[in-house]
């Protein structure tokens, strides 16, 4: 049966950028109707406790929700779970869902985020092979590890290295399998990756590094063991893949809006239809500290580009210039990143590596670009506001223990 619902914003998407926007919205005095559509169950929640303090038991389901249900109900925000957004018309300015539901809007923002990427090897569908991105991942994932002994975990970007983390406290054999020559090697220096690679074989687990997957072996549909591109098998019971995502951008490319590997937007997030913009995680923005088009994938870009999205339906712009900032936390490790380090040239270590509390900062023609902090938070602080601001630094003073790097912002 079709049921046809008005809503002035229409956010398809109900996680982080989809909260932010709806909650920006209603800061900003923004009174028309608003609608988010998820097709998870569950209300919208924050993925990063997914990989660390939920993992390992410290935090409850009820603490990942971003907002309270009241907030909802008093912010007069509709909320419609388990439906998937299937069709856009942008002539009509309507949504069709997978309910046969028609939404009418006004201004329409995608919030998708972006799915896993499969293993593209035999076997890859074994009981006993796992991704991470969603609450039922992670839901499906624990009573698996707590029987499994033998750990694979294929592809070491932040999601892998955190869950290896977790199983290497739980007492599993962890064997860290990555196809490139480092790990995290996507978003972190060299110098970064070494560090990290040292970090998780100190707590006893394999790393290898330039080696690929050739398949997954089992018995019976059960998972027994990776096989290496040099045809080495590594006993397995239980391995989780963390490659990588793709955007979710399918619902804008069939509707004809321009798109790469993300959803094409402007500094306010519009995309190239006047009433439809996007955030997040499915977004593809020329970020003037990038001075590329990139698509980033974290919990600040999410908020802050939403929040741009919410100023401008608001009537108010803001563009969206913020510097980018990310965490990871391994172990007793918290690595904190300011700033994009792709392309730098210099980099300059402040602090003591052997007491694991240090900084790399990077510059690119002398200019800082991004700074790594392990254990200090004060630094990752500073570096945010040296890098929006503006504010000079230069190698000799990043790498100089008696300045108080403080200063450099008055
Ligand atoms: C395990 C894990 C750990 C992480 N750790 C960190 C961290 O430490 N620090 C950090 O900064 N970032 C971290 N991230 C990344 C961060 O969580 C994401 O960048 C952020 O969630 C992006 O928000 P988003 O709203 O763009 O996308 P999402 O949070 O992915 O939300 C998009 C939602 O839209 C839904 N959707 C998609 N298509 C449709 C459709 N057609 N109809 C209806 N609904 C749809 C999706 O199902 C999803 O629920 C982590 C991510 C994961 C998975």
């Amino acid at each position: 049966m079709t049921s046809e619902m008005r809503s002035d914003v229409l956010i398809i998407g109900a996680g982080q950028a989809a909260l932010e926007c709806a909650a920006s919205l209603r800061k900003n005095g923004y009174e028309g109707t608003i609608t988010l559509i998820g097709e998870e169950v569950h209300p919208p929640y924050q993925r990063p406790p997914l990989s660390k303090a939920y993992l390992l038991g410290e935090m409850d389901a009820a603490r990942l929700e971003l907002r309270g249900r009241d907030f909802y109900t008093n912010g007069a925000i509709t909320l419609l779970t388990g439906r998937q957004a299937v069709a856009i018309d942008r002539t009509a300015k309507t949504v069709k869902d997978d309910q046969g539901t028609v939404y009418h809007y006004g201004d329409l923002v995608l919030a998708t985020g972006a799915r896993v990427r499969k293993l593209p090897v035999p076997g890859a569908d074994l009981a006993g092979v796992f991704y991470l991105r969603t609450l039922t991942d992670i839901d499906l994932i624990g009573p698996s590890l707590a029987q499994a002994q033998n750990v694979a975990v294929i592809g070491a970007g932040f999601i892998g290295l955190e869950f290896a983390a977790v199983a290497r406290k739980q007492g599993k054999n962890v064997t860290i399998i990555e196809a490139a020559d480092r790990v995290m090697g996507r978003a972190v220096t060299e110098d970064i990756s070494r560090y990290f690679e040292g970090l998780h074989r100190k707590h006893g687990s394999t790393v290898l590094t330039g080696t690929g997957v050739s398949g997954l072996v089992g018995q019976n549909d059960k998972l027994q063991g990776v096989t290496l591109a040099n045809g080495e098998v590594i006993a397995t019971d239980l391995a989780l893949v963390g490659i990588g995502v793709i955007a979710n951008c399918e619902l804008a490319v069939e509707a004809g809006l321009d798109c790469g590997n993300g959803i094409v937007v402007d500094e306010h997030g519009l995309t190239s239809d006047p009433h439809i913009y996007a955030a997040g995680d499915c977004v593809l923005y020329h970020h003037p500290f990038a001075g590329e088009p990139v698509r980033l994938e974290s919990v600040q870009n999410a908020i802050d580009q939403a929040k741009s999205v919410a100023a401008a339906i608001s009537g108010t712009p803001q563009p969206y210039h913020a510097v980018p900032w990310f965490w990871s936390d391994q172990f007793d490790i918290k690595l904190q990143i300011a700033g994009l380090s792709t392309g730098t040239d210099t980099h300059v270590v402040r602090g003591n590596v052997d007491e694991d509390k240090f900084s790399i900062f990077h510059f690119r023609n002398g200019d800082l670009r991004a700074v790594d902090s392990i254990n200090s938070a004060g630094d990752h602080m500073v570096a945010r506001r040296l890098l929006a601001s503006g504010k000079p630094i230069t190698p000799e003073q990043a790498g100089d223990p008696n300045l108080v790097l403080k200063t450099l912002l008055v």
